[in-house]
């Protein structure tokens, strides 16, 4: 049995401060102001929020002018009139109200496109405010809760750092050229590296369906129903140190369906039914002396137990640095095992 492992409240907290592609730095302002404010009731009214908030951002912006990816924000602009005496605080305080919060309160529970559990309700149209939920106390009586202050001011440093050197913060991510149908990857030097080769191969298994949801596919590129190579555990993880994603071990071919865009599994984590499937793949390499033999037993392991307990030690860590309520599942789906 492989086990379907829920995340903690801590995870997710650290999921949102962590991951995502931010193009602004209010999510972190936001998740600092809220283990700052010591509200004494569950409601938070914007007017209260507002003012720290803005501070925040003023403060960063003092040590980084670069607090967005775009070239301009109005309210950006009106923290640092704050920051050189020209509005006072109470003048910050309305356009933070008014600007400030367009999109972090809609975003913030939002990680690589899964909605986690939430620290916040947002009841701006009927309360003027945001009412803290049970998670957000749970989490404040964890025993990791004095490390999150400074791991927001941490991961906001490094992300101000990147964007404002023209970095991505993310530098590590699954590239698709669509014109040469071609997902490719970025190592630590930049160089580019193909990852689709391995079509040929990873087709004798999947006999010409995909690996999700068993619709037919071809190798041959530029058709309506060519196949990608998909990362079982997302490319993503490749920063993390848990695992090298880009092993045969992890590939599979997928639809494009199931592998992009809209719907497609993309950095999510794929339901646990999937995992036996990738332990059935990986264990028919193995016993049918296919050429991919050694090469999975070399990454996996010797025995058949050796092999599921080093998937079940992949899947654990995947979910601990890519956490989400739902595992991913392809809309149609042939049924896998019960
Ligand atoms: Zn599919």
């Amino acid at each position: 049995m492989f086990i379907d492992k829920d995340p903690s409240l801590s995870t997710y907290w650290r999921a949102i401060v962590l991951l995502g592609n931010n193009v602004a730095s209010y999510k972190f302002a936001l998740a600092k102001t809220l283990l700052e404010v010591q509200a004494d009731s569950t409601l938070i009214r914007m007017e209260d929020l507002a003012l720290p908030f803005a501070l925040n951002v003023a403060q960063h912006l003092e040590h980084n002018d670069k607090q967005v990816t775009s070239k301009s924000s109005k309210f950006l602009d009106y923290c640092r009139q704050y920051n050189s005496e020209q509005i006072a605080q109470d003048e910050l305080r309305a356009q933070a109200i008014k600007l400030g919060f367009v999109n972090v309160i809609d975003a913030f529970h939002k990680v690589s496109g899964n909605e986690v559990p939430r620290f916040f309700e947002d009841k701006r149209k009927d309360e003027k405010g945001i009412i803290l939920t049970d998670n957000f106390y749970q989490l404040l009586k964890s025993s990791q809760s004095s490390n999150f202050g400074y791991e927001v001011e941490s991961r906001w440093r490094l992300w101000e750092t990147a964007i404002s050197l023209g970095i991505s913060p993310n530098l590590i991510q699954v590239n698709a050229d669509i014109e040469s149908n071609e997902l490719f990857v970025h190592n630590p030097e930049a160089r580019r590296i193909s990852i689709s080769s391995s079509r040929d191969a990873l087709n004798g298994y999947q006999k010409g369906s995909c690996f999700y949801c068993s619709k037919d596919i071809l190798i041959e590129q530029g058709y309506e129903n060519s196949c990608d190579v998909d990362h079982f555990f997302p490319h993503k993880l490749k920063s993390s140190g848990i695992m090298n994603v880009d092993q045969v071990w992890n590939l599979v071919l997928a639809c494009k369906e199931c592998n992009r865009g809209e719907g497609g599994k993309f950095e999510r984590i794929a339901h646990l039914d999937f995992l036996y499937a990738l332990n059935d793949r990986n264990n028919y390499y193995v016993e049918s002396h296919h050429p991919l033999r050694e090469t999975i037993v070399n990454q996996t392991g010797r025995t058949e137990s050796d092999r599921k307990a080093f998937l079940q030690s992949m899947y654990n860590g995947a979910v601990e640095a890519i956490p989400s309520k739902e595992k991913w599942k392809p809309r149609l789906r042939k049924e896998l095992r019960e």
